[in-house]
């Protein structure tokens, strides 16, 4: 077989494994009821990441299974495909616009977030035992987790993130808490301690290499937004239970979104961020519903989660 064929069968193979993934994970949550966030987050990692892994060991390896317990035969399908152009096009087309949105919207802004210019970061006694106190609230409940370095930084936008992979940072903006009230930060904070708590950026970029991988296959877009959307839910959930102020923290996160509209440049720049503010906006409404009215729900025991991949590893390894 030549380059390109190989390629488009890797690449089929590997979108209908995600999508059996993506229905599986459907299914689950139809069957389940209600889930906690982090569990979802979870889910949905394992249906981002078991579709590759069986794509490239199918691919790699010797053949996977017995062909009496073959489900769907790919190889046929690939095979009717190469002989009917126009639907051929179509399918490279697909593949090429996922590749561009990955581009785009993914890689453009991480070279950007590494190009920007140098913040200078001063200690403060204050958050350190700010940020110490939030730390205890976390051993009470049972959480171990290590304690960031703490920094105060100098931006013009009330800003809290998790800076760095090995060795994390917290930032926090003078301009954060200058705007919102001490319990609006003191909320704002165990957000992004629970981040931290919950493998942060190292996971991130874990699950983001999986999906890099993936460029692709649209599957996995959708999957890899669900999982950052979750994340994210998944650390107001804990922040929230933990500091027992569910309102206070939705207060804060529409507060923190309505900063940064400013929409500046050329018509496609300023259609572009118009479309990239929408979906942000879109979402962060749906993180306040979801915060203000969702009790807290159980995640699922490890033991469940392996038992998950067990079962959807079984059914991606019989599609050949
Ligand atoms: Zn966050």
């Amino acid at each position: 077989m030549g380059y390109l064929p190989l390629l488009l069968s890797f690449l089929i193979s590997n979108a209908f494994h995600s999508l059996v993934a993506l229905l599986w994970l459907k299914g689950i949550q139809k069957l389940s009821g209600p889930i906690a966030p982090i569990s979802r987050a979870n889910l949905s990692t394992l249906a981002l990441i078991l579709p590759l892994a069986v794509s490239i060991e199918q691919f790699l390896g010797p053949p996977a299974s017995s062909n009496d317990f073959v489900l769907v035969r790919l190889p046929l399908w690939i095979r009717t495909l190469m002989d009917k152009p126009a639907l051929l096009l179509g399918v490279w087309a697909l593949f090429a616009g996922t590749v561009a949105v990955f581009l785009i919207q993914e890689v453009r802004p991480l070279f950007r977030a590494f190009k920007r210019k140098h913040i200078s970061a001063i200690q403060s006694q204050q958050l350190e035992q700010w940020v110490d106190r939030i730390i205890g609230l976390y051993h009470q409940a049972g959480l171990k987790l290590q304690r960031p370095k703490v920094c105060l930084i100098e931006t013009n936008d009330p800003v809290a993130m998790i800076f760095g992979i090995v060795r994390p940072v917290l930032l926090i903006s003078r301009k954060l808490l200058e705007s919102c009230s001490r319990q609006e930060a003191d909320v704002i904070i165990a957000h992004e301690i629970a981040h931290l708590y919950f493998g942060g950026n190292l996971r991130m970029l874990c699950i983001w290499a999986v999906r890099a991988i993936q460029a692709a296959n649209p599957i996995s877009l959708i999957l890899f937004r669900d999982i950052t959307d979750l994340m994210e839910m998944a650390c107001d959930d804990l922040a929230a239970t933990l500091t027992g102020d569910r309102k206070v923290l939705a207060q804060a996160i529409q507060k923190m979104s309505e900063t940064n509209t400013a929409v500046s440049g050329t018509l496609l720049k300023r259609a572009r961020q118009e479309l990239l503010q929408r979906a942000e906006e879109e979402s962060t409404s749906y993180r306040i519903r979801v915060l203000e009215h969702t009790s807290h729900e159980g995640a699922l025991p490890s033991h469940i989660l392996w038992l998950c991949a067990v079962a959807l590893g079984g059914m991606l390894w019989v599609i050949v």
